[in-house]
């Protein structure tokens, strides 16, 4: 995969990392929530039939916070995850992160967002199978335009307990380890809301716990917060509050 690797020929806002946020007055004193829904709706429209995925949405999560979102089956989780990572819009409502409304945000700003302060991790299969663990989070850094690449990544990889792997590929880690490797590239790019769908969905107990520590070490040492969708009790126990959804809205 060829992917630029200049920093020098990329455009100065996006190595601006303070470009992508609003214009408080003074940063310190305005605490923009890290993720917000306000009164969001999305409905799926497909020839005449309609399915109402999100009626009503409203959800704060702060910098800093790891959140559970557990819920049945088609309550909306999912849809939730695609509209906080601008991967899809909402039919009515705002979707706002860190004082901005997605909703505002220009086709280049959006893709600041969703290479810069945005990371998903996926219940698995998140990585480049013919990369190493370490080009695997480099090549998330360059898209995201960081300079030193290699090293950044080398140096995430070491902090999450991979640095000895740091050149096997996907297949030759274990789920948990590449687990680890995508959060790693998530705290290398120093992403402010980390979407984790189902992430320890496949993995055994002793798994389980060392992603959950590590996403722990997301929000404690880089202050991200954390969205962890799961269905798993003891990793919604693992964290600071858990938000049911059903039929669309938050469970009162
Ligand atoms: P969950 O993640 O909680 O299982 P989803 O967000 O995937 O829920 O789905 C919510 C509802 O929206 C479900 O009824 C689902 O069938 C529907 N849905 C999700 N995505 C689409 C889509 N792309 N087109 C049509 N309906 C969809």
């Amino acid at each position: 995969m060829e992917l630029s690797s200049s920093a020098e020929d990329e455009p100065a806002r996006l190595l601006d990392p303070e470009s992508f946020y609003a214009e408080p007055e003074s940063p310190t004193e305005i605490d923009w929530g890290a993720l917000e829904f306000h009164d969001v709706f999305k409905i799926y429209r497909s020839g005449s039939a309609e399915t109402v995925a999100l009626r009503g949405l409203d959800l704060r999560i702060e910098q800093g916070e790891m959140v559970a979102v557990i819920g049945p089956s088609g309550s909306g989780k999912s849809t939730m995850l695609a509209l906080a990572a601008a991967l899809d819009t909402p039919s009515a409502g705002d979707v706002r992160s860190l004082g901005r409304s997605l909703a505002q945000l220009d086709e280049s700003d959006l893709a600041d967002y969703r290479a810069r302060q945005v990371a998903i991790v996926f219940q698995g299969d998140n990585l480049w199978p013919a990369l190493s663990a370490r080009e695997n989070v480099a090549t998330t850094l360059r898209m995201a335009g960081h300079g030193g690449a290699e090293q950044a990544a080398s140096q995430a990889l070491a902090t999450f307990g991979l640095g000895k792997r740091e050149h096997l590929r996907p297949a030759e880690l274990s789920g948990g380890e590449q687990q680890r490797v995508a959060i790693a590239a998530a705290a290398a790019r120093e992403a402010r809301l980390v979407l984790a769908d189902e992430p320890t969905g496949e993995l055994d107990e002793a798994n389980e716990s060392i992603v959950l520590e590590s996403l722990r070490e997301l929000r404690d040492e880089h202050g991200s917060a954390v969205v962890v969708v799961t269905h798993a009790e003891r990793v919604a126990g693992a964290c600071d509050r858990v938000v049911a959804i059903r039929d669309g809205r938050v469970e009162q």
